[in-house]
């Protein structure tokens, strides 16, 4: 009963100081995202979106030696959180990048291992949401190439993703969650104003030219096509 007459940060506090691994899960939770926005008081463990001025300060370390390790998305996938403490159980470390997120499932863009990475290739751009051709990057804002997750590695319930499904990626697991206008690519004279990283304006342009110019002509075709689907006999 003692303890719960203690503001609860300083319950995080000692209980962080007291901890082998600490662990946090979900945006919130790891950037402050959603209450921070309201709230410039309002901080996560170790960051502030990305900067490091979290409650438990930037050097903070648990007594097995590492920084808050950071499960980040809105929501975080079950199976990057499950395999993470059996890799601190079984390893005692896990490898991070510089937002504290472990890089075995933060290394991938969104965009690795989507079933429209051809589309994307070949600037062939989707029609309309939840259809299964087309990539969403071009006009619907898909995040995708910019967005550090495993999501179409390793996928939820073991069959989807929200790019698998027709939706664009919002870049749930990035320090910069939510943004306005989830459903729309901002442009910049017909050019999508954020390239993915270390493409140049100049390369994307080059590439854009070519890939429009010589695009197979089976990705502008639907994938299933209703129209010719023969009727099943009748008996
Ligand atoms: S839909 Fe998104 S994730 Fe998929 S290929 Fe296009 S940009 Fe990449």
């Amino acid at each position: 009963m003692k303890n719960l007459e203690k503001p609860f940060y300083e319950i995080v506090r000692e209980l962080a100081n007291l901890s082998d691994f600490v662990v946090a899960l979900g945006n919130c939770a790891v950037y402050g995202n959603i209450p921070a926005l309201k709230d410039e008081k309002i901080v996560e463990l170790q960051f502030r979106f990305k900067e490091k001025e979290g409650l438990l300060g930037k050097d903070f370390r648990s007594k097995r030696g590492l920084p808050v390790v950071n499960i980040s998305g809105c929501p975080a996938h079950p199976e990057w959180f499950i395999n993470t403490l059996l890799e601190l159980k079984h390893r005692g470390k896990v490898p991070l990048d510089e937002l504290g997120r472990p890089k075995e499932f933060y290394a991938y863009f969104t965009h690795d291992g989507c079933i429209r990475v051809q589309y994307y290739e070949w600037k062939v751009e989707a029609e309309e949401l939840g259809t299964k051709e087309g990539c969403l990057f071009y006009k619907f804002g898909c995040r995708g190439p910019l967005t550090h997750s495993s999501c179409n590695r390793i996928l939820w319930n073991g069959v989807s993703s929200k790019t698998r499904s027709g939706q664009p990626c919002f870049g749930c697991t990035e320090f910069d969650f939510p943004r306005e206008n989830l459903f729309e690519t901002k442009l910049n004279m017909g050019i999508p104003a954020e390239l993915p990283p270390e493409v140049s304006l100049r390369a994307y342009i080059m590439m854009a030219g070519v890939a429009k110019t010589f695009t197979p002509k089976r990705l502008k075709r639907k994938l299933i096509d209703e129209d010719n689907e023969e009727a099943p006999n009748e008996t």
